[in-house]
């Protein structure tokens, strides 16, 4: 954030167009949070991006990373259309059927922890939802990694290292659900076996290759081997279904997960005031 002036007037160059988050409840959940976890916002950067800049904003609502144009300081960025969305937009409607397995699993957690309330997932919600979710990586990061004598770049290494452990155990080995529906949207043939054989060059050749390198070399090398398949009867929309599902219940997912409903179990009364009578 600005007030602990680490980007001052260079901002806008170093991290594209980026601004305030404008969204009143979102604006409302960074005050609760402030409030109550001040070790958390000692060095953050918390804003909505631009995704010419932040390409995985084209993809996702919301990152959570190291900021390596500023010191690798831990950055919490919005997609601008996602900070935007209203129940009616396009961004909305194209997250709630992408995500749909996450949001399906949230919304049984907070149906839970909310016994008497009939809960919606709308886009008010899955905005508050999303920002808590990406806060709690940032809780996470802040207790397991970013101890006082190690610095942020070694930091986020070893996170990076534990998080790709656990996605090296899910369905598509070693990405994320996004990455796993795109290259699956992406990929070309006739028959699903073909496509799934695409699928598998576009992760290695296409991801690995520009974001984990020394695991490309190493398949490329032969010292791994990168290989998944459908289990027997499943269709692919089943297969991607359940990589979302067992990467929603990842430890470091989890964690997050649990922080926002937490917090929501907490504070409803304070994020929706008006719904206080139901
Ligand atoms: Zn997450």
């Amino acid at each position: 954030m600005d007030e602990n002036g680490l980007l001052g007037e260079n901002k806008e160059n170093l991290l594209g167009e980026t601004r305030e988050i404008a969204d009143r409840d979102l604006q409302n959940v960074l005050k609760i949070v402030k409030a109550e976890h001040q070790d958390l916002f000692k060095t953050v950067l918390i804003d909505v991006g631009d995704p010419n800049v932040d390409t995985a904003l084209k993809g996702g609502p919301a990152i959570f990373g190291p900021e390596e144009k500023v010191g690798f300081v831990p950055r919490i960025a919005l997609a601008p259309d996602f900070e935007k969305m209203s129940d009616d937009s396009d961004y909305f409607g194209k997250l709630m059927e992408r995500r749909h397995i996450s949001i399906d699993l949230l919304k049984e957690q907070l149906s839970r922890v909310f016994v008497d309330k009939d809960i919606t997932i709308d886009a008010r919600l899955l905005k508050v939802i999303i920002l808590l979710h990406e806060l709690g990586h940032l809780k996470h990061y802040l207790e397991n990694f970013k101890k006082p004598n190690v610095g942020y770049v070694e930091a986020f290494d070893n996170r990076r290292e534990d998080y790709n452990r656990q996605l090296e155990h899910l369905p598509v080995p070693g990405v994320i659900t996004s990455v796993a529906r795109r290259a699956w949207e992406r990929s070309k043939g006739n028959t699903d076996e073909e496509r799934l054989i695409s699928m598998k060059k576009q992760i290695v050749d296409g991801y690995f290759k520009l974001y984990r390198q020394d695991y490309y070399k190493k398949i490329k090398r032969g010292d791994a081997d990168y290989n998944f398949s459908l289990q027997e009867g499943e269709s692919v929309a089943e297969f991607l279904d359940r990589h979302e599902r067992l990467e929603q219940e990842t430890a470091t997912e989890k964690f997050a997960d649990d922080f926002a409903v937490k917090f929501l179990k907490k504070h409803w009364d304070e994020l929706f005031p008006e719904e206080k009578h139901t």
